[in-house]
C-alpha cells in the first residue's frame, strides 16, 4: 500500500494563516511589524533564490522583510559590523546569515556576532547550545528563550501535526550539518525517541536506516535513499534538495520508497515549505519577547 504524504504544503498555509493573524494583532495592538532582515555576501544563486521565497513569505502574510547584501569581496568585518547593526536596531526582530560565507571568513566569529534573541535560524552556539540542553517533553522545562533552525523545527512540526507518535520510536537521521542533522536529532531526543546520527563515514548506512521508524535524511545527494534501506511502515521526513535533469528531488528515492513507508515528505512540497513557515513562526516569536510580550 503506498504511503500517506506527509502534505508540507498544506500544512505550510494553515501554520501561515494562524501567524498571520497574529502579526496583524501584534501590529494593531503594538504597532510592531515582525521584520526579519536577511543578509549575505555574494551572490550564490541558492542562496538568492531562498531568499526571494523569504521575501514572497514574508511580505505576503503581513511581516516585514529587509535584504542586505555585501559584494564577496567584502572584508569580513564589514559583516560583523553589519551584523552588529542589525542585532541593535529595534526595527529587525530577526535576522538570517545566508551561508557559503565568502572563503577565508571566519564562520564562528561571523555567527557569534549576532545577538542570540535575533538569531532566528538558531545558528548562534548559545541557541544551538540551548537546544542541546533543553529538558525532554514533560519534564520540568529547561531554558526555553531560544531559536532552533527552521528546517528541522519544520520537519519535527509535520510530524506533529499528523498525530506521529516519537516518543518511543527508533530514530535514525541521516546527515549531521549544524543547521538540519544535528538539530533534527536534539529535537527528536527532546521528544524521547531513541536516536542514531548517521554520517559520510557511517558504515553500512542501509543496515541503520532499517532500524528506523522515523528516518529523517538532510544529506543533498539524489536517491541516496532506496527501498531498500526502509523498514515497512517507517515513517520517512527528506530534507533533502537536488536538482536532476532540472527537476527538483529529495534524497530519498520517492516513488519507490512510497511503496514501503507508511507516511513520507515529497520533494518538493514536504519539508521545503515548512521551513517558510517556521521562519516566521520564529521572527513573530522574536519580536514578542523584544516587546516582552
Ligand atoms: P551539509 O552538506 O552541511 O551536510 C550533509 C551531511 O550529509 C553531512 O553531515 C555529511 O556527512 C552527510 N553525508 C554526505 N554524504 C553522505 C553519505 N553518502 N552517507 C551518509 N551521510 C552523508 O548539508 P545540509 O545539512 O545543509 O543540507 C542537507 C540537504 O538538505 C541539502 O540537500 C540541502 O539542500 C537541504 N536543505 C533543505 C532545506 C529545506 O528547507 N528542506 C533547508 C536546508 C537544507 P559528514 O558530516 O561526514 O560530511
Amino acid at each position: 500500500m503506498s504511503a500517506q504524504i506527509l502534505d508540507g504544503r498544506t500544512v505550510a498555509k494553515e501554520i501561515q494563516a494562524e501567524l498571520a493573524a497574529e502579526a496583524a494583532a501584534l501590529k494593531e495592538k503594538y504597532g510592531i511589524t515582525p521584520t526579519i532582515a536577511v543578509v549575505r555576501a555574494g551572490e550564490d544563486p541558492a542562496s538568492v533564490s531562498y531568499a526571494n521565497t523569504i521575501k514572497k513569505t514574508f511580505e505576503s502574510q503581513g511581516f516585514g522583510f529587509r535584504l542586505h547584501v555585501l559584494p564577496e569581496t567584502a572584508p569580513q568585518e564589514e559583516m560583523i559590523k553589519l551584523v552588529k547593526e542589525l542585532s541593535a536596531d529595534p526595527g529587525v526582530h530577526g535576522i538570517i546569515l545566508q551561508e557559503p560565507f565568502p572563503k577565508g571568513w571566519d564562520e564562528a566569529r561571523i555567527k557569534e556576532s549576532l545577538d542570540p534573541a535575533k538569531d532566528v535560524d538558531g545558528v548562534h552556539p548559545v541557541n544551538a547550545g540551548r537546544l542541546a540542553q533543553v529538558a525532554p517533553v514533560g519534564r520540568p522545562p529547561g531554558v526555553l528563550d531560544y531559536f532552533v533552525p527552521a528546517t528541522p523545527l519544520g520537519g519535527l512540526e509535520l510530524l506533529k501535526r499528523y498525530g506521529i507518535t516519537i516518543s518511543g520510536k527508533r530514530a535514525v537521521v541521516v546527515g549531521r550539518s549544524n543547521i538540519v542533522g544535528k538539530p533534527m536529532a536534539m529535537l527528536l531526543l527532546r521528544e524521547d525517541a531513541t536516536v542514531t546520527i548517521c554520517h559520510s563515514r557511517t558504515p553500512d548506512l542501509g543496515a541503520v536506516c532499517r532500524e528506523a521508524d522515523i528516518l529523517c535524511v538532510a544529506v543533498g545527494r539524489a536517491k541516496l535513499i532506496t527501498a531498500d534501506m526502509v523498514k515497512p511502515g517507517a515513517v520517512v521526513v527528506d530534507f533533502g534538495v537536488n536538482f536532476v535533469d532540472g527537476k527538483m528531488v529529495g534524497d530519498v528515492d520517492f516513488e519507490a520508497v512510497k511503496e514501503v513507508a507508511s507516511a513520507i515528505t515529497p520533494v518538493p512540497g514536504g519539508t521545503g515549505p515548512m521551513t517558510n513557515a517556521m521562519l516566521l513562526k520564529n521572527v513573530l516569536e522574536a519580536a514578542k519577547r523584544q516587546q516582552n510580550l
